[in-house]
């Protein structure tokens, strides 16, 4: 049966984004968030607000949609389990049970032969000073980090000796990568063998923030196959359905990592909303829903900025050129840091 309303978890600029790419494609989109002033609700054509282990709600919600998909990959998985006895989840929440721990994501990694940064898991102090060829290294919380978030950035050993932590969840310490560039990969994948994959993405950071995305990215062709090859056998791998990120880092030595996996939609990829035929959003929800894969064009190249904290205020009532577009995600408190809003530029 064709699928006419799809619920999205999640209620941010990914979750708005995603809903304008269903009304395209004549699909209700219906977001749940545990979050009252979520953007996406300027966005979707419903809103339910309730917390993720509300069981009430959740059968709510349910209810209203054929199928269920999700905007950030840290929702518990138990959370995921019982909405996908009741509705299909897709990508299915194993993926999620992979890639939303830093460990069992390296693990699953090294499992396939992909290199990725050398680390070691953390339960206690003692696990960093036995491992002191990971330093100058980052401990990063296995679980719930964005943005930089849950980490810190270790430069000598007597650095660990004024740590303050309370080991009551897990770390990983990954060694830092002396950092030539860092890309990305956006695929989507249909089906076994079934995908569509966009060029990398060259990314550039500020304080761990993505602040600029780039296409084409400036890399060899050996990296470029490679990166294509890696993220193709992640998706397979992984049998995700829909729209998969991986991070890369390139050293200086030419050496390619993959740094991290987003089962979803990425920051990354909001350049194909004006310079691919079809974006990533639209591709996540044709993957998800069935429908036809259409064969990706580059329309142009393009650059893309994240517009974080108050410069959101110069870009509002600004008038842009027929190559810039400019996306408000509407987000009702201006914060330090926070990702408010974004800019594309074509390169005509
Ligand atoms: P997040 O989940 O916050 O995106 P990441 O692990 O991707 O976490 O780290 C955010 C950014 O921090 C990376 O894009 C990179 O710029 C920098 N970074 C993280 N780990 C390393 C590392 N091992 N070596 C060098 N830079 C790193
Ligand atoms: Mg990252």
């Amino acid at each position: 049966m064709a699928i006419t309303s799809i619920g999205i978890l999640g209620g941010g600029q990914l979750g708005s984004l995603l809903s304008l790419a269903t009304k395209k494609l004549n699909i209700k989109s219906v977001v749940y968030s545990d979050d009252r002033e979520s953007p996406a609700k300027n966005y979707s054509d419903d809103f339910i607000y309730g917390q993720f282990d509300d069981r009430n709600k959740l059968n709510f919600f349910l209810d209203q949609v054929d199928i269920i998909t999700f905007e950030f990959e840290n929702i518990p998985f138990e959370v995921l389990d019982y909405i996908n006895k009741k509705k299909n989840v897709k990508p299915k929440p194993e993926v999620n049970k992979i890639v939303q721990n830093r460990y069992n994501e390296k693990k699953f990694l090294n499992k396939y032969k992909i290199k990725t940064t050398e680390y070691c898991e953390v339960k206690d102090l003692s696990d960093i000073t036995n491992n002191e060829n990971l330093i100058p290294g980052i401990l990063k919380t296995c679980t719930m980090g964005y943005d930089g978030k849950g980490q810190i950035k270790l430069d000598d050993i007597n650095s660990v000796k004024s740590l303050e932590i309370e080991f009551n969840q897990k770390y990983i310490l990954e060694k830092i990568v002396d950092l030539k560039k860092e890309i990305s990969i956006i695929i989507t994948r249909f089906g076994k063998d079934n995908f569509e994959i966009y060029e990398p993405i060259e990314n550039f950071h500020e304080n761990q923030i993505l602040r600029h995305s780039i296409i084409p990215a400036e890399i060899n062709n050996e990296i470029k196959s490679q990166a294509k090859d890696w993220a193709f056998l992640i998706a397979e791998k992984l049998d995700h359905i829909g729209t998969l990120c991986v991070e890369f880092f390139i050293d200086k030595k030419n050496n390619l990592y993959v740094n991290e996996i987003a089962p979803r939609v990425h920051n990354s990829g909001h350049l194909t909303l004006n310079s691919y035929n079809v974006s990533q959003f639209e591709n996540h929800i044709r993957a998800v829903c069935g429908l036809e894969k259409v064969k990706l064009e580059k329309i142009y190249d393009a650059e893309m900025t994240n517009i974080i904290g108050k410069d959101i205020l110069k870009y509002r009532g600004k008038t842009f050129k027929e190559n810039e577009f400019f996306f408000d995600y509407l987000k009702k408190e201006i914060k330090e840091n926070r990702k408010m809003g974004h800019f594309t530029k074509l390169k005509k």
